[in-house]
């Protein structure tokens, strides 16, 4: 039975490995501060003999006895991550020490939960683990892209000066049930607003795009990587692409709302094309996302309409 620590443990894409971790018999502590991770997220697992939890903010050392660990603390959301740009700083680089620390002294595994952010306004197209990026160091976003950056160096550090076997995912679009209603990303946004008739708020012009992973075919990637002996970096998503204003037309389609768009101003270094080049991930650790965006959509607007409109 494999111990495995899960930071950020009241998140979003923590509740969902939790869950598949426990299922497949694991042992799990999950840890968190619920800077914006909630109860309700981990509530469901609170009798299981197999899962402890324990409130702590990852700034902090810590020390548990694992032998897989997967540091997902860090707001993620960009009002969320801009809200306090100094902890989103420190949770990325000081998380990731004590992280990294913990797996040098266990001799765990380690997977770090980085980023496309890391690619800034990448000005290539899908944007492959061979490019540098494109990040604004002082801009509103960069507590969140260069502390994740950060995070990337000291894992590759660690692993240099160690020989610690620690992983960088980077992350894409991910979206799926148990967002937060106030989350504040697009998915949520747009489908709490088309459910509720209301205005769908698109920033800019809508022409900027993003590409969307269901969240268990996230899962299965993290999965797959954490138990493979490739450590990246790696990313994971779906290439599935949206302009803004597809995506906007789309939700209001599945949703039959009688909503509409207007137009709000672009945020300062929005980027302008997101979409992973996925070619790595499938021939490292056979990877491959399986769910069709209508077929996750639907999942997750379920979820919203049966958790905050109807209840
Ligand atoms: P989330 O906000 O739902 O979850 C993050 C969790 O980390 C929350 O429970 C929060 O309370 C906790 N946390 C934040 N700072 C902490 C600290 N200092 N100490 C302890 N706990 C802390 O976000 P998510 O979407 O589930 O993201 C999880 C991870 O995946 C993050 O590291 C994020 O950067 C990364 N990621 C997510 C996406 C995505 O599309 N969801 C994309 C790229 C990367
Ligand atoms: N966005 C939008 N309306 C919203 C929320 C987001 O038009 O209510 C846009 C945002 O400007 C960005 C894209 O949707 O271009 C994705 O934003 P999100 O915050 O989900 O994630 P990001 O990929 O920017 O971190």
């Amino acid at each position: 039975m494999n111990r495995i620590l899960i930071t950020g443990a009241a998140g979003f894409i923590a509740s969902h490995l939790i869950k598949r971790l426990l299922d497949e018999g694991n042992f799990v502590i999950g840890i968190d501060n619920f800077y914006t991770g909630s109860r309700v997220n981990i509530n469901a697992f609170l009798g299981n003999k197999n899962f402890d939890f324990v409130e702590h903010d990852v700034i902090e050392p810590y020390y548990f006895e694992v032998n897989q660990i997967y540091n997902l603390a860090c707001p993620a959301s960009p009002p969320h991550y801009q809200k306090d740009p100094i902890f989103t700083f420190k949770t990325c680089v000081f998380g990731v020490i004590n992280a990294l620390e913990l797996a040098k002294i266990t001799g765990a595994k380690l997977l770090q939960a980085s980023t496309s952010e890391i690619y800034g306004n990448a000005n290539i197209c899908p944007q492959d683990e061979k490019y540098f990026g494109n990040v604004n160091p002082i801009g509103i976003r960069s507590c969140y892209d260069e502390g994740k950056r950060a995070s990337e160096t000291l894992v590759s550090d660690y692993n240099r000066l160690f020989g610690i076997n620690a992983k960088i995912a980077r992350i894409f679009n991910t979206y799926g049930e148990n967002m937060d209603i106030n989350d504040g990303r697009v998915v949520s946004n747009f489908i709490v607003q088309a459910l509720e008739n209301k205005d769908i708020t698109v920033y800019g012009d809508g022409s900027q795009s993003r590409s969307f992973c269901y969240v268990e075919d996230l899962i299965e990637g993290l999965i797959l990587f954490m138990n493979s002996d490739f450590t990246g970096p790696l990313n994971l998503g779906n290439p599935c692409e949206f302009t803004i204003n597809e995506f906007a037309n789309y939700i209001i389609k599945l949703t039959s709302s009688k909503s509409k768009c207007i137009y709000m101003p672009l945020p300062q270094d929005d980027p302008y094309k997101r979409k992973p080049d996925i070619s790595l991930a499938k021939e490292k650790i056979g990877f491959s996302p399986k769910y069709s965006i209508e077929y996750g959509l639907m999942k997750t607007i379920k979820y919203f309409r049966e958790r905050y409109i109807c209840s």
